[in-house]
């Protein structure tokens, strides 16, 4: 949403005439769009303010902004601490980023808006996409769960839908653009629609979207387990353009601790809705979010967490260490593990899951596969990259001219975060 978000917000200063420049010391305005899920994302942005404090001090009129989470969750408090700062915008206020950005060159004077209306379009505002065919598409904003570990409620507010109906004319109007494969966003997407009258629910929006022609790749992100139904998992299965991934957070294994964290599914829920994709997809892949040191988590928790990831099969997953956020519930509970032990939790979560991950692609080994072409290769500028339908990364030798476009690949060799592919010449 982050990403999507700031290709909004490069898309507007373009349309102001301003231009992407890679290079911070020749840039005339530098914006930060901040998140702020863990206290780690909040570290790294003081380390860069840092460094911007002495670009500024070389050049005067640099401009400097900070938007998205962090913005919204410190407010104009940042200006003072940090004088380096010109303008702060809110979650909400990306919309109005040109007309604050005029007010601070106009007046001289230092910027702050914070709206905290729930309902905002940012959909209209131009998009400056890095790469012509790919598209996000947010189909919703904010979330009405309140995890009791998480920020993003307080910072995005609450859960809002987009009308089907504009969804639709934006992915039409992208396909026209060149658009072949389409992200459609959402904290919960499986809720999309609960908030509206007489709309239509997930599962339907995802088949309206699939008979758009020229579209060949529809993806999603993200699949809460409390509100997955069966139904997603057959227009899935019946559409030959809607991707075989899903992204499926578990957080933990433990029953204790997701009511704790007020997931408002159980484990054996969970893997329950595991076995109906893998029964109706069997070559879906599935993955996942998982926390390790939730505050009243203890060992034999985290042995359910493991329990799960051993019989769920995820073909990998994003693990983070629990990371206390102020206004959040969570926040209030006793914390029982030592820093040590979650950190030896965590190694045992990896080692497990990166075991797993590298099974997963071996068996792919061999396998002919289509791929998406979306750039050089990040380890090797040789190498083109691609993913599968499934969202695997698939690294091949091949000529430039194929970016942007689907092509067969033999896969030759399978790494637990990668695979190595082979051209397949028709
Ligand atoms: N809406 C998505 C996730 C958004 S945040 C969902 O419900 O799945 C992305 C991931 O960050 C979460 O899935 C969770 O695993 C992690 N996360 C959120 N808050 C966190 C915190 N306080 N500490 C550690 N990880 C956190
Ligand atoms: Fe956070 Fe839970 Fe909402 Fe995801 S569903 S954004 S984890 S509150």
């Amino acid at each position: 949403m982050n990403k999507h978000d700031s290709e909004k917000i490069a898309g507007i200063l373009q349309d102001s005439g301003f231009q992407y420049e890679k290079d911070l010391s020749n840039a005339d305005i530098i914006i930060f769009n901040t998140c702020t899920v863990r206290e780690s994302a909040d570290g790294r942005l003081f380390g860069q303010l840092g460094n911007i404090k002495r670009l500024k001090e070389e050049k005067p009129d640099l401009i400097v902004a900070i938007g998205g989470c962090l913005a919204q969750s410190y407010g104009g408090k940042l200006l003072f601490q940090f004088p380096q700062l010109d303008i702060v915008f809110g979650t909400h206020n990306i919309n109005r980023f040109s007309y604050l950005l005029n007010e601070r060159i106009k007046s001289g004077n230092k910027v702050f808006e914070l709206k905290s209306e729930d309902n905002y379009d940012v959909s209209c505002l131009p998009t400056l996409r890095e790469k012509p065919f790919l598209a996000w598409v947010s189909i919703m904003r904010g979330c009405n769960n309140f995890c009791s570990y998480c920020i993003v409620p307080y910072v995005r507010g609450k859960q809002w839908s987009r009308s089907a109906y504009e969804i639709i004319e934006e992915v039409k109007n992208l396909t026209l653009d060149g658009v072949i494969e389409i992200t459609l966003l959402g904290q919960n997407v499986n809720s999309y629609g609960k908030d509206l009258n007489d709309e239509m629910n997930f599962p339907q929006l995802l088949e309206k979207l699939s008979q758009i022609s020229k579209l060949k790749r529809i993806r999603f992100i993200t699949s809460h387990p409390k509100d997955f139904d069966n139904e997603t998992v057959k227009v899935v299965a019946e559409s030959e353009i809607l991707c075989n991934h899903f992204h499926f957070p578990l957080q933990s294994g433990s029953n204790k601790v997701l009511q704790d964290m007020n997931r408002r599914y159980t484990k054996e829920q969970y893997l329950k809705l595991i076995d109906e994709i893998y029964r109706m997809i069997p070559d879906a892949s599935i993955t996942t979010d998982i926390i390790v040191g939730f505050p009243t988590e203890t060992e034999e928790d985290f042995l359910e967490t493991l329990d799960v990831v051993e019989k769920a099969k995820f073909d990998s997953a994003f693990t983070f260490i629990y990371s206390p956020r102020s206004g959040t519930k969570a926040i209030g509970f006793k914390d029982i593990s030592s820093n040590e032990e979650k950190m030896n939790r965590f190694s045992r979560l990896v080692d497990k899951q990166t075991n797993i991950s590298q099974m997963k692609n071996n068996y792919l080994i061999g396998k002919n596969l289509d791929i998406l072409v979306e750039d050089f290769s990040k380890k090797d500028k040789k190498m083109l990259m691609g993913r599968t339908k499934t969202n695997k990364i698939v690294n091949f030798k091949g000529d430039s001219n194929l970016i942007g476009k689907i092509v067969n690949v033999k896969i030759i060799l399978a790494k637990a975060h990668y695979l190595i592919g082979e051209l397949k010449i028709n």
